[in-house]
């Protein structure tokens, strides 16, 4: 018997952060690991995706295997076959997919995708790019080419995952079972557990979320930060003038986000961290201890990544893409024969 299959996109991104890190790689890497027995786990790097808007492609390549690299430094394990890292354009069923749902897919349907009249929007009309409107298409074929049940979505993909579920009854309804239903959207939070809310702020401004896209940068700890920069970085945070190591991120959000980061680098709860530094009127003693495990974190997580080897990535993406393309070749199969590009009596 075949598991039911768990689909996640693992985005390609040279510029990972701490926030990155604890709010999203390891609750996928242990999402993963706790759910392989039950479930056939794919982690796809969505590189079609990637210059849906312009990007610098001549990075891209390195950028992707950077990735993969990344997520193994972080715990994801190589060697486990049941968790499949793969590169989506090795596949070549994703797009040849994407085409035959385009033209069952209506102009309007994707002209109301929110995230495609927020995006276009910011770009305008001459920079906006056909691959952008079509992304929900691809994104349906990524997950129903292996008959995924459950996808962990945040909410700006919420549509498109309704998107993926119409379209695949939408084919069922007209050629019989195709494909398989994802789980809705209600269903796919009930799976994967409410979403705990980290937040790991910016260090210059805690008002806001510490993001890739900063500017600056000084407010921001990026995995590839020198460790002593990044201790830095911790010693400049914006604080307060209560002189009073508090959890309270309504009034301290810079002494509450450097206390949530203390927390995650030793892997305590809040409340545990919190108590330690209970009474404590001094920021500088305070930070010195974050900035401290800060630089062990970055110290270690670099040496990690260092170790990882080229060899063993592009092995490891190399099986996964090799069992990943038999089973997606299947899917399509079917439903080319279901259109009429394949005789009926094609044997599988
Ligand atoms: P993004 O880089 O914004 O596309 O986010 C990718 C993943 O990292 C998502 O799961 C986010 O929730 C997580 N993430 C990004 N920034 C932070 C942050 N500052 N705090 C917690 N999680 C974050």
């Amino acid at each position: 018997m075949t598991k039911p299959v768990i689909l996640t996109g693992l985005r390609a991104n040279n510029n990972l952060t701490i926030g990155n890190y604890f709010g999203g790689m390891l609750p996928l890497i242990d999402m993963a690991q706790s759910k392989a027995s039950e479930y056939q786990i794919n982690m796809f790097i969505p590189d079609l995706h990637s210059f849906t808007t312009p990007i610098d492609h001549t990075s891209l390549y390195d950028q992707i295997f950077h990735t993969a690299k990344v997520f193994a430094a972080a715990g994801l394990p190589l060697d486990d076959e049941r968790i499949n890292m793969y590169r989506q354009s090795y596949i070549p069923a994703h797009s040849e997919l994407t085409w035959i749902l385009d033209c069952f897919t209506g102009f309007g349907e994707m002209s109301r995708m929110t995230q495609f009249k927020d995006k276009s929007g910011n770009i305008g009309t001459d920079r906006t790019t056909v691959g952008l409107f079509n992304y929900p298409v691809l994104m349906a074929a990524d997950i129903l080419l292996y008959g995924a049940k459950y996808i962990p979505v945040g909410d700006d993909q919420t549509q498109h995952l309704e998107f993926t579920r119409d379209i695949a009854e939408r084919l069922n309804t007209r050629f019989g079972e195709l494909f398989v239903i994802p789980e809705s959207v209600k269903k796919q939070h009930e799976f994967f557990g409410k979403d705990q809310g980290l937040r790991i702020m910016d260090l210059a401004d805690p008002t806001k979320k510490m993001s890739k896209s900063d500017n600056s940068g000084k407010g921001v700890i990026y995995l590839s930060d020198a460790p002593e920069v990044a201790a830095k970085k911790i010693m400049s945070a914006t604080t307060d003038d209560k002189a009073l190591v508090k959890f309270n991120p309504t009034s301290q959000p810079g002494i509450s986000n450097l206390i949530e980061i203390l927390a995650l680098l030793k892997g305590e709860p809040v409340s545990v961290t919190a108590g330690r530094y209970e009474g404590e009127t001094k920021y500088g003693v305070f930070k010195q201890a974050v900035a401290h495990e800060v630089q062990a974190f970055l110290t270690d997580f670099q040496s990690k990544l260092s170790a990882v080897s080229d060899d063993d990535v592009a092995s490891a993406l190399e099986r996964s893409e090799a069992t990943m393309a038999t089973q997606a070749s299947l899917r399509l199969l079917a439903v080319q024969k279901a259109v009429g590009l394949r005789p009926r009596t094609q044997v599988e």
